[in-house]
């Protein structure tokens, strides 16, 4: 089977972690939108400047911008097996986006990580002290939960409503959450 799968989670639910060992396991790539514009802006393309502002207030980065990013990416050869999206969609516009795309066929499932917000704070917190990541600041922190929070519902019911949605506790080890993932998609 194919794996065309929605990674979705607050910020600091390890969904990046969970991620790259899909990847691994399936063979397949991932695509970050949140690494696609941190390259962007060290590489200093226009994408990257109108980008930075947003990322650095934990603001969304406008559904225009990040759609046609996604949209271009998606039409890469090694997309054709099968891919991981991590971060993206974000809202519901995004999603609708995605589906009326004819740049890749249906997406398969959608696994939405579930943790509790204490515990995601301080991973973040932990994180910004080893990455050194210029939005891993507290106040930004905080907003970026604030946009998580206003735009999951509308995007777990969208996936909800078309039999997609997954939910998957983030909580416990790193190994333990993949395995819990992998049963859900079947291995
Ligand atoms: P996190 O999920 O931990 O906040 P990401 O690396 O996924 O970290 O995202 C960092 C930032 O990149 C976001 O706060 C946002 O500014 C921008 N971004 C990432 N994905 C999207 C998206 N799908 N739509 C709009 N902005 C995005």
């Amino acid at each position: 089977m194919t794996h065309r799968i929605i990674l979705m989670g607050a910020p600091g639910s390890g969904k990046g972690t969970q991620a790259v060992r899909l990847a691994e396991h399936y063979g397949i790539p991932t695509i970050s939108t949140g690494k696609l514009f941190r390259e962007h802006i060290s590489a200093r393309t226009e994408m990257g400047r109108l980008a930075q502002q947003y990322i650095n207030d934990g603001e969304l980065v406008p559904d225009e911008f990040t759609v046609n990013m996604v949209e271009e990416r998606l039409t890469h050869p090694d997309t054709a097996g099968g891919y991981i999206l991590d971060g993206f969609p974000r809202t519901a516009a995004q999603a609708q986006a995605l589906e009326e795309c004819t740049c890749s066929a249906p997406i398969t499932e959608v696994v939405d990580l579930v943790v509790d917000a204490d515990a995601v704070v301080a991973r973040l917190l932990n994180r910004a002290q080893i990455e050194g990541r210029s939005d891993d600041t507290e106040d930004v922190i905080r907003r970026r939960m604030e946009v998580y929070r206003e735009n999951a519902l509308p995007l777990q019911d969208f996936y909800r409503a078309r039999g997609l949605l997954r939910e998957v506790s983030a909580m416990g080890a790193v190994q333990e959450i993949t395995d819990r993932i992998l049963t859900v998609l079947g291995q």
